[in-house]
Order: C-alpha cells, then structure tokens, then sequence
C-alpha cells in the first residue's frame, strides 16, 4: 500500500510518498481501508519536531480518518469487515491507504456522512467537545463567543453548542468566513480583523459579557477575551501560537477562569463520551463537518501548506 512518510523532521517538504507493507491486525485491532484522511494543524506541528513525544520518524503522519473495515483481528468485539468507521487516533497513522487501530480508536460513521467529513471529527470535534463540554462545563441557555469559528474546530464547536442550547457568537476574518459560520448556526456573527468588535458583545449581551469563550489565537486576543466575560466566565484556550501579557485584574473582578485545553489528556472515558456525543449528532444531523477542500494524498505537503494559511474555512482533507 501507498503511504505518506517521515523520514526526519522539518518542513512540509519531508511528507514523502512510499510503497509500504500492507498493514495486519493483532488481537483488538482492525485494518481501515482509508477513503480520506484530515489535515490537522497539530500535524503540522508533529511534522516539524515541535511535539517529540508524539512521534519518532520515520512514522506515518495523521490522527483522523474514515473509511471502511478492511480486515479485523482475533478478539475484536464491536467491529466487521465491511463497516463504514470514522478514525481518530490509530497505532499507524491515518496518511496512507490503510490504517491499523484498536477498534475503540474507530466509531461507526452513519450513513449519509461522507468519509471527508468523517475524516473531519476527531481532533476538530474533539477539541471543541473537551473545550466546550469537559473543560467549560457549558450549558444551556448560557453565551459562548467561538474566537476563531470559521476553521475545523470553531465550525465543530459551532454546531456541537448550538445544539446544545447555547446562544453562540461566532468570529472570521472573511465575508465568506461569516457567511460559513452563520450557515453552520451561530446565532450572531464577528469580524475578528475589525477594530473594537469586542466591544459588540455588551449590547449582544445586554451589558452582562459573554459566559465561554473558545479562543484559537490566545496569544493575541486572551488579554481582550478577560474583559468580554460575564462574572464566572470562562476563557477555555485551544489554539496560541505564541505569548501574550493579561491583566489578572480582569479576571479577578469577574472571578473569571482561564482553562487550558488539550486534547491529549482526554482519558479513555472522555473520548467514550465524546464520541458517542459526536456518533449521536451525526445521526440525528445536528453536526454537518465542513470540509473546504480535498488534495490528493500525494500531494500532503500542499496540504499541510495550506492548513496553516487563513482562511481555512473548514477542514481539508486527504484523499488516498
Ligand atoms: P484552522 O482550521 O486553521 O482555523 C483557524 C481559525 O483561527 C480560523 O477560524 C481563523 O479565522 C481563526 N483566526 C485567525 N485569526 C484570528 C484572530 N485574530 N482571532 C480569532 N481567531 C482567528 O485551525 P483549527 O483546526 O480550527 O485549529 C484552531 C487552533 O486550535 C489551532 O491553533 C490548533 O493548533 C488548535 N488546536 C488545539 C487543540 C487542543 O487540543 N488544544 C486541538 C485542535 C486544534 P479566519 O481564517 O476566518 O481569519
């Protein structure tokens, strides 16, 4: 089979296509025939060394997928031949025509969800569950401001609140980001390029702030996120890419918490639960991935390029 590989790290340029041996399972595990495999930033991250414990090269690079169960191994319970699954999380990376996993790291992919968008659940949904859900504590009838929902995990976390009851403020950085943000439920929607439309959320908010924010760019709005929160509020930080200063104050007068999200300190019980949330929403249509554009798997690096530019708009995929 066909596989993307990493040799050694460093820029998208080392995501190199090989022939390599067919994948068998061992006991508990199945073989997924990959339909389509999700690029994720964290990928990129991997890819350039950046989270050495994640991975050593050379290894195939890629956390989600979907696909259809190629080959099951002795002990497997839950899992057969022939099953549309989506995957996040595996034993051999999902960059390549299969993909060996334990059969709890594959959950069933409903009929009428393409393998793209199931290829678009589980580190995006996953994130934007544990921040919303495990992290927040979020409920119903509170306000949550998605900073940042245009890309994989704010349209995840988008839908994942709207469905639960939450009055959702989403923001983008586009005409079409909005556009995408508001056809996918948030009830209002921002303009993060736009100067003072923090501001926005008082009379949005008839003057009380916002309960959750979701933040996927702490290091440049977590100091502005502190004074945009209601008494109680809680900033849950999924996404910075470097350093900001605060001022404790605004969290103090408010007895605000700023959480910290990761999606890799999900327990095997969280990833249980968010799973059978996200299995639940796909079959009752409360959760539609968007996925914005597909490359062929060749062709990685451009995708991995990509991720990181603006404007994502959604999630991008692999396609084997
Ligand atoms: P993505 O698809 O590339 O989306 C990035 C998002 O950030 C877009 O909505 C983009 O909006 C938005 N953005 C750009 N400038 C912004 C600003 N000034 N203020 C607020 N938002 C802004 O990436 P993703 O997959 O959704 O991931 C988002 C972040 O979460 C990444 O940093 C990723 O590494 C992180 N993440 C963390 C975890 C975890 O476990 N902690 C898990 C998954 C992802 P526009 O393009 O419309 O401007």
């Amino acid at each position: 089979m066909k596989a993307i590989r990493v040799a050694q790290f460093g820029p998208p340029e080392v995501l190199a296509l090989h022939e390599v041996a067919d994948l068998e399972p061992g006991p508990g595990q199945v073989v997924v025939a990959v339909k389509a495999a999700g690029v994720n930033p964290v990928d990129t991250y991997i890819r350039s060394g950046l989270y050495q414990h994640a991975a050593a090269p050379p290894y195939t690079p890629g956390i989600d997928g979907a696909g259809v169960i190629a080959a099951v191994g002795p002990e497997v319970k839950h899992r057969r031949v022939g099953d549309r699954v989506y995957v996040a999380w595996s034993v051999s990376g999902t960059y390549g025509e299969q993909v060996l996993c334990t059969e709890f790291q594959t959950h069933p992919l409903p009929e009428g969800v393409t393998f793209s968008q199931g290829a678009a659940i589980g580190v995006p949904y996953g994130a934007a569950y544990r921040a919303l859900f495990q992290r927040a504590h979020a409920c119903a009838g509170e306000t949550v401001l998605v900073h940042g929902a245009s890309g994989g995990v704010g349209l995840g976390a988008v839908q994942l609140a709207r469905a639960a009851g939450l009055r959702v403020i989403g923001t983008a950085g586009t005409d079409q980001g909005r556009a995408v943000v508001q056809a996918q439920g948030a009830h209002q929607v921002l303009n993060h390029h736009e100067p003072g439309y923090l501001d926005k959320l008082a009379d949005l908010t008839c003057g009380r702030g916002v309960d959750v924010i979701l933040e996927m760019l702490a290091n440049v709005n977590l100091a502005k996120d502190l004074t945009a929160l209601a008494t109680g509020g809680r900033v849950a930080v999924i996404g910075s890419r470097g350093r900001i200063e605060i001022d404790p104050r605004d969290a103090m007068g408010r007895e605000a918490s700023i959480l910290g999200v990761t999606l890799y300190n999900a327990t095997p019980q969280d990833l249980a639960s968010m799973h059978a949330a996200f299995v639940a929403g796909l079959e009752n249509g409360t959760l539609r991935p968007v996925v914005s554009r597909e490359f062929p798997l060749a062709e990685a690096a451009a995708a991995h390029h990509a991720v990181m530019e603006a404007n994502t708009l959604g999630k991008i995929v692999l396609i084997p």
